[in-house]
Protein backbone atom coordinates (compact mmCIF):
# COMPACT_ATOMS: atom_id res chain seq x y z
CA UNK A 1 0.00 0.00 0.00
CA UNK A 2 1.42 3.54 -0.64
CA UNK A 3 2.90 5.50 1.72
CA UNK A 4 3.24 9.00 2.46
CA UNK A 5 7.22 8.48 2.51
CA UNK A 6 6.99 6.71 -1.39
CA UNK A 7 6.03 10.58 -2.35
CA UNK A 8 9.71 11.31 -1.11
CA UNK A 9 13.60 11.54 -2.48
CA UNK A 10 16.66 11.09 -0.90
CA UNK A 11 17.84 14.30 -2.56
CA UNK A 12 19.94 16.71 -0.62
CA UNK A 13 17.74 19.33 0.12
CA UNK A 14 20.12 22.77 0.78
CA UNK A 15 17.08 25.26 1.30
CA UNK A 16 17.86 27.36 4.40
CA UNK A 17 16.45 25.91 7.48
CA UNK A 18 13.28 27.59 8.70
CA UNK A 19 12.54 28.40 4.83
CA UNK A 20 8.63 28.56 4.02
CA UNK A 21 9.61 26.03 1.14
CA UNK A 22 9.46 23.04 3.48
CA UNK A 23 6.29 23.34 4.47
CA UNK A 24 4.72 23.99 1.13
CA UNK A 25 6.97 20.58 0.27
CA UNK A 26 5.48 18.49 2.84
CA UNK A 27 1.91 19.94 1.91
CA UNK A 28 2.29 19.27 -1.98
CA UNK A 29 3.50 15.34 -0.39
CA UNK A 30 0.70 15.09 1.87
CA UNK A 31 -1.89 16.20 -0.72
CA UNK A 32 -1.05 14.01 -3.84
CA UNK A 33 -1.07 11.06 -0.88
CA UNK A 34 -4.18 11.87 -0.04
CA UNK A 35 -5.93 11.96 -3.38
CA UNK A 36 -4.65 8.34 -3.26
CA UNK A 37 -2.83 9.55 -6.82
CA UNK A 38 -0.17 7.32 -7.22
CA UNK A 39 3.56 8.79 -8.53
CA UNK A 40 3.18 7.40 -11.80
CA UNK A 41 0.25 9.42 -12.14
CA UNK A 42 2.08 12.25 -11.58
CA UNK A 43 4.09 15.30 -12.76
CA UNK A 44 5.71 17.81 -10.95
CA UNK A 45 7.09 21.01 -12.91
CA UNK A 46 9.01 24.17 -11.93
CA UNK A 47 10.76 27.26 -12.84
CA UNK A 48 13.52 28.62 -11.55
CA UNK A 49 14.19 29.91 -8.33
CA UNK A 50 14.71 28.25 -4.85
CA UNK A 51 10.83 26.86 -5.06
CA UNK A 52 12.29 25.71 -8.49
CA UNK A 53 14.34 22.56 -6.82
CA UNK A 54 10.32 21.27 -5.43
CA UNK A 55 10.67 18.26 -8.17
CA UNK A 56 14.00 16.98 -6.90
CA UNK A 57 12.06 15.99 -3.44
CA UNK A 58 8.77 14.69 -4.85
CA UNK A 59 9.08 11.33 -6.04
CA UNK A 60 6.79 11.76 -9.18
CA UNK A 61 7.60 12.41 -12.71
CA UNK A 62 9.46 15.62 -12.75
CA UNK A 63 10.83 18.90 -15.05
CA UNK A 64 13.08 21.73 -13.45
CA UNK A 65 12.84 23.84 -16.44
CA UNK A 66 13.75 27.44 -17.27
CA UNK A 67 13.02 30.59 -15.74
CA UNK A 68 9.51 31.69 -16.06
CA UNK A 69 8.84 29.15 -18.27
CA UNK A 70 6.87 26.71 -16.37
CA UNK A 71 3.41 27.41 -17.57
CA UNK A 72 4.09 26.76 -21.43
CA UNK A 73 5.90 23.55 -20.49
CA UNK A 74 3.22 21.94 -18.26
CA UNK A 75 0.48 22.82 -20.64
CA UNK A 76 2.60 20.84 -23.20
CA UNK A 77 2.68 17.91 -20.64
CA UNK A 78 -0.81 18.34 -20.12
CA UNK A 79 -1.74 18.24 -23.50
CA UNK A 80 -0.03 15.33 -24.51
CA UNK A 81 -0.92 13.19 -22.07
CA UNK A 82 -4.31 14.62 -20.14
CA UNK A 83 -4.55 11.75 -17.80
CA UNK A 84 -1.49 12.85 -15.92
CA UNK A 85 -2.20 15.12 -12.51
CA UNK A 86 0.12 18.31 -13.63
CA UNK A 87 0.94 20.50 -10.89
CA UNK A 88 3.76 23.60 -11.69
CA UNK A 89 5.78 24.89 -9.37
CA UNK A 90 7.20 28.42 -8.89
CA UNK A 91 8.03 31.65 -7.27
CA UNK A 92 6.81 34.75 -7.33
CA UNK A 93 9.34 36.68 -8.83
CA UNK A 94 9.73 33.30 -11.45
CA UNK A 95 6.61 33.17 -12.30
CA UNK A 96 5.12 36.84 -11.95
CA UNK A 97 8.08 38.63 -13.42
CA UNK A 98 9.41 37.18 -16.36
CA UNK A 99 7.24 34.70 -16.40
CA UNK A 100 3.72 36.82 -15.94
CA UNK A 101 2.94 36.91 -19.96
CA UNK A 102 2.91 32.84 -19.45
CA UNK A 103 0.46 33.60 -16.39
CA UNK A 104 -1.99 35.42 -17.74
CA UNK A 105 -2.24 33.38 -21.19
CA UNK A 106 -1.92 29.99 -19.36
CA UNK A 107 -5.36 31.11 -17.71
CA UNK A 108 -7.17 32.23 -20.32
CA UNK A 109 -7.25 28.56 -21.48
CA UNK A 110 -8.77 26.63 -18.56
CA UNK A 111 -6.03 23.62 -18.77
CA UNK A 112 -6.65 21.32 -15.97
CA UNK A 113 -4.00 21.92 -14.10
CA UNK A 114 -2.48 23.45 -10.38
CA UNK A 115 0.09 26.27 -10.30
CA UNK A 116 1.43 26.46 -6.65
CA UNK A 117 3.65 29.77 -6.09
CA UNK A 118 6.44 30.25 -3.52
CA UNK A 119 5.23 33.69 -2.99
CA UNK A 120 8.22 35.69 -0.76
CA UNK A 121 8.03 38.78 -2.27
CA UNK A 122 11.32 38.62 -2.77
CA UNK A 123 13.89 36.95 -5.32
CA UNK A 124 15.21 34.75 -2.46
CA UNK A 125 17.91 32.47 -4.99
CA UNK A 126 19.82 36.01 -6.10
CA UNK A 127 20.08 37.20 -2.85
CA UNK A 128 17.16 39.21 -1.73
CA UNK A 129 16.30 41.58 -4.62
CA UNK A 130 12.78 42.90 -4.76
CA UNK A 131 10.22 40.40 -6.43
CA UNK A 132 6.78 41.46 -8.29
CA UNK A 133 4.79 41.08 -5.36
CA UNK A 134 6.55 43.32 -3.05
CA UNK A 135 4.72 46.32 -1.76
CA UNK A 136 5.37 49.97 -2.61
CA UNK A 137 7.71 51.41 0.02
CA UNK A 138 9.28 48.12 1.39
CA UNK A 139 12.69 47.51 2.09
CA UNK A 140 13.98 44.56 2.92
CA UNK A 141 17.52 43.63 4.69
CA UNK A 142 19.43 43.28 1.09
CA UNK A 143 17.72 46.16 -0.85
CA UNK A 144 19.72 49.42 -0.67
CA UNK A 145 16.65 51.94 -0.80
CA UNK A 146 12.75 51.12 -0.49
CA UNK A 147 10.59 49.90 -3.56
CA UNK A 148 9.67 52.53 -5.42
CA UNK A 149 6.99 50.72 -7.19
CA UNK A 150 4.12 49.37 -6.52
CA UNK A 151 3.21 45.33 -6.14
CA UNK A 152 1.30 43.57 -8.29
CA UNK A 153 -2.11 41.41 -6.90
CA UNK A 154 -1.64 37.87 -8.46
CA UNK A 155 -4.78 36.87 -6.83
CA UNK A 156 -6.87 39.70 -9.44
CA UNK A 157 -4.31 39.04 -12.53
CA UNK A 158 -5.78 35.30 -12.07
CA UNK A 159 -9.49 36.32 -11.64
CA UNK A 160 -9.48 38.71 -14.55
CA UNK A 161 -7.11 36.17 -16.53
CA UNK A 162 -9.39 33.31 -16.47
CA UNK A 163 -8.21 30.51 -13.61
CA UNK A 164 -11.09 28.79 -12.62
CA UNK A 165 -9.77 27.81 -8.77
CA UNK A 166 -8.06 30.90 -7.14
CA UNK A 167 -6.94 30.83 -3.85
CA UNK A 168 -4.68 31.56 -0.95
CA UNK A 169 -2.69 29.67 1.37
CA UNK A 170 0.12 29.93 4.10
CA UNK A 171 3.14 27.83 4.16
CA UNK A 172 3.66 27.43 8.08
CA UNK A 173 0.04 26.06 8.37
CA UNK A 174 0.66 22.95 6.20
CA UNK A 175 -2.87 21.57 7.29
CA UNK A 176 -4.77 24.70 5.60
CA UNK A 177 -2.20 24.20 2.54
CA UNK A 178 -2.13 20.88 1.95
CA UNK A 179 -6.93 21.05 1.65
CA UNK A 180 -6.25 23.68 -0.33
CA UNK A 181 -4.09 22.23 -2.99
CA UNK A 182 -6.25 18.71 -2.43
CA UNK A 183 -9.45 21.06 -3.73
CA UNK A 184 -7.01 22.89 -6.05
CA UNK A 185 -5.90 19.85 -7.43
CA UNK A 186 -9.45 17.88 -7.69
CA UNK A 187 -10.99 21.04 -9.64
CA UNK A 188 -11.29 20.38 -13.28
CA UNK A 189 -9.60 23.65 -14.54
CA UNK A 190 -6.70 25.91 -14.27
CA UNK A 191 -5.91 26.57 -10.41
CA UNK A 192 -3.68 28.91 -8.74
CA UNK A 193 -2.65 28.98 -5.00
CA UNK A 194 -0.98 31.14 -4.04
CA UNK A 195 1.35 30.44 -0.76
CA UNK A 196 2.20 33.46 1.26
CA UNK A 197 5.76 32.19 1.83
CA UNK A 198 8.64 32.78 4.87
CA UNK A 199 11.85 33.29 3.63
CA UNK A 200 13.84 33.91 6.68
CA UNK A 201 17.29 34.86 5.09
CA UNK A 202 16.03 37.60 2.46
CA UNK A 203 12.76 38.85 3.77
CA UNK A 204 13.03 40.30 7.30
CA UNK A 205 9.05 42.02 7.10
CA UNK A 206 6.82 39.63 6.24
CA UNK A 207 8.29 37.38 8.66
CA UNK A 208 6.44 34.40 10.83
CA UNK A 209 6.30 36.77 13.42
CA UNK A 210 4.44 39.77 11.10
CA UNK A 211 1.88 36.73 9.97
CA UNK A 212 1.04 36.07 13.64
CA UNK A 213 1.05 39.99 14.34
CA UNK A 214 3.39 40.20 16.83
CA UNK A 215 4.09 43.47 16.07
CA UNK A 216 0.05 44.72 16.05
CA UNK A 217 -1.29 46.20 19.69
CA UNK A 218 -3.39 43.43 19.78
CA UNK A 219 -1.16 40.47 19.11
CA UNK A 220 -3.72 38.73 17.10
CA UNK A 221 -2.63 36.78 13.71
CA UNK A 222 -2.75 38.44 10.51
CA UNK A 223 -3.86 35.92 8.73
CA UNK A 224 -8.05 34.70 8.84
CA UNK A 225 -9.45 31.71 7.00
CA UNK A 226 -11.96 33.40 4.39
CA UNK A 227 -14.01 30.06 4.97
CA UNK A 228 -14.40 31.07 8.85
CA UNK A 229 -15.33 34.45 7.64
CA UNK A 230 -18.48 33.20 6.22
CA UNK A 231 -16.97 33.98 2.76
CA UNK A 232 -18.35 31.68 -0.17
CA UNK A 233 -16.59 32.07 -3.23
CA UNK A 234 -17.79 29.10 -5.24
CA UNK A 235 -20.38 29.96 -8.09
CA UNK A 236 -23.28 27.76 -7.76
CA UNK A 237 -24.68 28.35 -11.58
CA UNK A 238 -21.74 29.33 -14.11
CA UNK A 239 -24.71 30.36 -16.83
CA UNK A 240 -25.93 32.83 -14.40
CA UNK A 241 -23.81 35.82 -15.31
CA UNK A 242 -24.73 38.16 -12.43
CA UNK A 243 -23.84 35.46 -10.15
CA UNK A 244 -20.38 35.32 -11.44
CA UNK A 245 -19.69 38.71 -11.88
CA UNK A 246 -20.60 39.12 -8.01
CA UNK A 247 -18.45 36.30 -6.90
CA UNK A 248 -15.73 37.66 -9.15
CA UNK A 249 -15.98 41.55 -7.58
CA UNK A 250 -16.07 39.78 -4.48
CA UNK A 251 -12.66 37.88 -5.03
CA UNK A 252 -11.05 41.21 -6.42
CA UNK A 253 -11.99 43.47 -3.47
CA UNK A 254 -10.91 40.20 -0.89
CA UNK A 255 -7.39 40.11 -2.34
CA UNK A 256 -6.54 43.78 -2.23
CA UNK A 257 -7.14 43.26 2.07
CA UNK A 258 -3.49 43.65 3.06
CA UNK A 259 -2.15 44.99 6.07
CA UNK A 260 -3.73 44.22 9.81
CA UNK A 261 -5.81 41.45 8.73
CA UNK A 262 -4.79 39.11 5.91
CA UNK A 263 -7.19 36.23 4.44
CA UNK A 264 -6.30 33.13 3.01
CA UNK A 265 -8.67 30.32 1.73
CA UNK A 266 -10.53 29.87 -1.59
CA UNK A 267 -11.13 33.26 -3.11
CA UNK A 268 -13.56 32.52 -6.06
CA UNK A 269 -14.10 28.90 -8.04
CA UNK A 270 -16.25 27.92 -11.32
CA UNK A 271 -16.57 25.31 -12.98
CA UNK A 272 -16.19 25.78 -16.53
CA UNK A 273 -15.22 23.68 -19.71
CA UNK A 274 -11.47 22.81 -19.40
CA UNK A 275 -9.26 23.76 -22.66
CA UNK A 276 -8.97 19.68 -23.00
CA UNK A 277 -12.96 19.99 -23.61
CA UNK A 278 -13.03 21.82 -25.73
CA UNK A 279 -9.76 20.44 -27.77
CA UNK A 280 -12.30 16.78 -27.47
CA UNK A 281 -14.90 18.90 -29.25
CA UNK A 282 -13.12 19.66 -32.09
CA UNK A 283 -11.02 16.62 -32.30
CA UNK A 284 -12.52 13.47 -31.11
CA UNK A 285 -10.22 11.46 -30.39
CA UNK A 286 -8.11 13.62 -28.03
CA UNK A 287 -11.24 12.67 -26.11
CA UNK A 288 -10.82 8.95 -26.31
CA UNK A 289 -6.96 7.84 -26.26
CA UNK A 290 -4.32 10.76 -24.82
CA UNK A 291 -2.14 11.74 -27.71
CA UNK A 292 1.22 10.08 -26.27
CA UNK A 293 -0.45 6.57 -27.11
CA UNK A 294 -2.03 7.74 -30.01
CA UNK A 295 0.13 6.81 -33.15
CA UNK A 296 0.85 9.94 -35.08
CA UNK A 297 3.12 8.37 -37.83
CA UNK A 298 0.56 6.07 -39.60
CA UNK A 299 -2.82 8.40 -39.51
CA UNK A 300 -3.89 9.96 -42.99
CA UNK A 301 -3.42 13.62 -42.77
CA UNK A 302 -4.55 14.22 -46.53
CA UNK A 303 -8.26 15.22 -45.53
CA UNK A 304 -6.43 18.27 -43.77
CA UNK A 305 -4.86 19.08 -47.18
CA UNK A 306 -7.53 18.75 -48.81
CA UNK A 307 -9.33 20.99 -46.23
CA UNK A 308 -6.28 23.32 -47.22
CA UNK A 309 -7.47 23.40 -51.03
FE1 LIG B 1 14.08 29.82 1.50
FE2 LIG B 1 14.76 32.36 1.27
FE3 LIG B 1 16.63 30.50 1.76
FE4 LIG B 1 15.45 30.60 -0.63
S1 LIG B 1 16.77 32.20 0.28
S2 LIG B 1 15.83 28.75 0.60
S3 LIG B 1 13.35 31.24 -0.10
S4 LIG B 1 14.94 31.10 3.13
MG1 LIG C 1 10.35 34.70 -4.49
Amino acid sequence: MLELKDFRTKQHNDWCPGCGDFGILNAVQMALFELKLEPYQVAVFSGIGCSGKTPHFVNTYGFHTLHGRVLPIATGAKLANNSLTVVAVGGDGDGYGIGAGHFVNTGRRNLDFTYVVHDNQVYGLTKGQASPTLPKGLRTKSMPAPAMIEGMNPLATAISSGYTFVARSYALDVRHLKEILKAAIVHKGSALVDVLQTCPTYNDINTKEWYAGADLQNKTPRLYKLEEAGYDGTVKDPNDSNEVNQKKAQALVKSFEWGEKVPIGIFYRIQEPTFEDMLGNRMPAYKEVPLVKQDIFTRDVSPLFQALG
